[in-house]
């Protein structure tokens, strides 16, 4: 079912256009170096499928030679200097991503496809707050050590992040690793490799010791060589739970430290207590951020059986102002799907809902002829058994299911292989406090969803993975003995 525009609006197009090469090298050793007989693969703006730029890919030779200049950047430099030293480093990242702020949101969106007011509001001052919050803590690494051990580094990591928030996953990885004394080989994911390559240049520019960080790019294969090289001391890894298994599998028997972030299928659980103004604004937000394309989406909907007829008419209400199309348009709320391959995962799943029974309700919507696109939509009429209930969709899809009692609610929420994130909405302290200490996922959310800090610890339990990111708690992921 569909419902009629409400309202049109006028464009507010971004006018800043960042610098972008027609070429791009791998980051090695300080320098920009071509791929292994040079091989090269595109970029493109899936909102318009243009061309953006030629990226390297990264084979095994490269690889290899990028973990070699990480171990000789950990021995000869990196693990030379002092804590405040490297701070200095930290800080100077953490400056120059703020200040190259603008050029960067735009950059992300027209690679990555989300919207230019996400990318410049969150991604990129949150990758920087990153910084600034890890440079803090490098010459306060003992604090961070809960056994009074010696907070040493672990020495060269690999680290392989995702698409969905390309700079701000490789802020997370690179900020801590550095700030405890590691170096890093780094690898974004294929469809998103821009931001990543613009911070080689603020690497480069904040002149850190040629080898500390090395940006190679390519598709999986890239990161599977990453993972089996025999002198990596750490893996961090962000993205599929099925990668994930992979990257646990070979790795095992090992000496390697390994962190996972994976997939998730959060419960939003709505009580009929809850503020329902807010509520509504999580519940959209919860979803909507980013297409879709978020860990820790809230993309089952838990709603008490009482209240879910206004929730739902609530809701079709609000999809009739949401606004899909440019993501470079400053009012846009929903923009492009990442990649064509992303698109039809999303259409694949939605289509087994229609065929298992529930039912259908998207934003008015008319496909622009290029780029990749879906509607905000949501599904009612939805069971436990559907798959739309179990997997991640990865879009801007929600499932909405009931509950008639906290009990309820609570084992529909945990009755999931994830255990990533949960949002809980209700006016009573006492069921916020009991049920978020009975769920679980590594975050949960009260009376508001998908909150950020760089202090707070994010991470997931079950199939979702294991180590957290953020705060001290994502400090101790590179330390020995903490
Ligand atoms: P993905 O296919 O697992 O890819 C993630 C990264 O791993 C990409 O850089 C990818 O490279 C690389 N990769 C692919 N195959 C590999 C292999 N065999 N060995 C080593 N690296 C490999 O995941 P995605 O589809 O890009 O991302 C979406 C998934 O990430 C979702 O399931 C989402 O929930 C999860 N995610 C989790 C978090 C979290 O914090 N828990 C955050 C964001 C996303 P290419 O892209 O070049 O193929
Ligand atoms: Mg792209």
């Amino acid at each position: 079912m569909t419902v009629a525009l409400a309202f049109d609006y006028a464009p507010a197009p971004e006018t800043t256009r960042p610098h972008i090469r027609d070429e791009y090298g791998l980051f090695i050793d300080g320098r920009w170096t071509r791929a292994h007989n040079n091989r090269q693969f595109a970029t493109v703006n899936p909102a318009t499928e243009e061309f953006l730029a030629s990226v390297a890919y990264a084979s095994e030779l490269d690889v290899d030679a990028a973990v070699k200049a990480a171990r000789k950047g950990y021995e000869k430099y990196w693990s030379k200097l002092t804590p405040a030293a490297r701070a200095k480093y930290l800080y100077r990242i953490a400056r120059s991503i703020t200040e190259k702020g603008r050029e960067l949101a735009v950059l992300e969106t027209m690679d990555g496809g989300k919207p230019i007011r996400e990318s410049r509001d969150f991604d990129i001052p949150t990758a920087a707050a990153h910084f600034f919050y890890y440079a803090g803590w490098a010459d306060k690494l003992r604090y961070a050590s809960r056994n009074g051990a010696d907070a040493l580094p672990l020495g060269a990591c690999g680290q392989i992040v995702p698409w969905n928030f390309p700079l701000l996953m490789a802020a997370w990885k690179l900020a801590p690793a550095l700030a405890c004394g590691n170096t890093v080989v780094l690898k974004p994911a294929e469809t998103t490799s821009l931001t990543a390559l613009a911070l080689a240049d603020i690497i480069a520019q904040a002149d850190l010791p040629p080898g500390v960080v090395n940006i190679v790019t390519g598709p999986g294969e890239t990161g599977r060589a990453l993972v089996s090289h025999p002198d990596i001391d750490k893996i961090a890894f962000t993205g599929s739970t099925e990668v994930g298994k992979q990257i646990m599998r070979s790795v095992a028997g090992r000496d390697i430290r390994l962190t996972l972030e994976l997939g998730g299928k959060a419960a939003h659980i709505v009580f009929a207590d809850a503020p329902l103004d807010q509520a509504i604004e999580g519940i959209i937000s919860g979803i909507y951020f980013n297409q879709g394309h978020v860990c820790c989406a809230g993309s089952r909907l838990l709603v008490e059986e009482s209240i879910h007829d206004e929730v739902v008419a609530r809701l079709l209400r609000r999809l009739q102002t949401m606004r899909l199309g440019d993501p470079l348009d400053k009012n846009t709320d929903i923009g492009a799907i990442n990649s064509a391959e992303q698109l039809a995962r999303i259409q694949e799943l939605v289509a087994s809902g229609v065929a298992q029974g529930a039912q259908l309700h998207s934003q008015p919507f008319s496909a622009p002829d290029r780029g990749y696109w879906f509607p905000a939509s949501f599904f009612t009429g939805v069971t436990q058994s559907h798959r739309i209930a179990q997997e991640e969709i990865f879009g801007p899809v929600l499932s909405i299911l009931t509950f008639r009692t906290p009990d309820e609610a609570l084992s529909k929420a945990n009755n999931t292989p994830y255990g990533l994130s949960a949002g809980v909405w209700t006016s009573s302290g006492s069921k916020n406090m009991w049920i978020a200490e009975h769920l679980r996922a590594g975050v949960v959310w009260c009376n508001t969803y998908n909150r950020f800090d760089p202090a707070s610890p994010f991470g997931g339990y079950r199939e979702s993975g294991f180590g957290r990111e953020g705060g001290v708690h994502g400090l101790r992921e590179y330390l020995q003995h903490a």
